[in-house]
């Protein structure tokens, strides 16, 4: 049984988007269906082996950019330029844009809102909260946008920061920072404990806006998907199980 109105004094909110509000996993399949649309596999077992290596070199990517200071976003087109040269595609710069243009299309339409997620940020918009999103995410704003739209949550949300548009993922001081002027048009107070940061990594939407003074909220999310000294170090103000909890614990 949870605790109602644990959460006092809150004013401004501020979510994490995959794992938090939507639903990642058929991201792969959207890769995929990017590449072959693009017509640069086929639907054979060689694409799909091609298709699996391309999900891996941005996995790569994003645990590389992920692996410390400054935390940069990396470059989707340099991603695929790479993996394009290991399967022998020969692509000319016009080409290389068409190919990650198609990708990017193929992405939007491809992240889930958990069930409830929709309803509940309307009502926390309804009840007068400041409402933002802070989200790594190396797909470009334009898309980024497209999505969020897509979903029905642009509509609901005051503003929304992604690590692509800013160039730094989260933990990186910049991507707070741009959050913090976002939710505080007319000034950034020196108290940040009004505002609540709701994630499912622990070191990204805890450790690191803890640190900036927020109040955090830890959504469970499918275990392993980070690093197990991340939850360690991580002391969350409250444990949820989904943001569909929130209202409820803010009074
Ligand atoms: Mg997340």
């Amino acid at each position: 049984m949870l605790l109602s109105g644990v959460l006092m004094r809150i004013s401004v909110i501020l979510f994490d988007w995959g794992g938090t509000l939507v639903e990642v996993s058929r991201q792969a399949f959207a890769l995929r269906q990017g590449i072959l649309s693009a017509g640069v596999i086929q639907d054979d077992e060689a694409g799909n082996e091609a298709a699996n290596r391309l999900r891996e070199a941005f996995q790569t990517a994003d645990a590389r950019a992920s692996s410390g200071p400054p935390w940069a976003e990396f470059n989707m087109d340099e991603v695929v330029a790479e993996w394009l040269s290991t399967i022998n595609y020969d692509a000319a710069p016009g080409r290389l844009k068409n190919i990650c243009d198609g990708l990017r299309q193929a992405w939007v339409g491809s992240l889930d809102p958990f069930p409830g997620a929709l309803e509940t940020v309307a009502q926390l918009k309804t009840r007068g909260y400041r409402l933002g999103l802070v989200s790594n995410c190396s797909v470009p704003p334009l898309y980024c946008r497209q999505e969020l739209a897509r979903q029905g949550f642009s509509r609901l949300l005051d503003f929304a920061v992604f690590s692509s548009e800013i160039g730094f993922r989260k933990p990186s001081p910049e991507i707070y920072q741009e959050a913090i002027r976002q939710a505080f048009p007319d000034g950034r107070p020196a108290d940040l404990s009004n505002v609540l940061f709701v994630g499912d990594s622990p070191a990204y939407d805890v450790s690191a806006p803890a640190a900036l003074g927020m109040k955090t909220a830890l959504v469970r999310c499918r275990h392993g998907i980070w690093p197990a000294a991340d939850y360690d170090e991580a002391r969350p103000y409250l444990h949820i199980d989904a943001v569909s909890d929130l209202p409820a614990l803010l009074d």
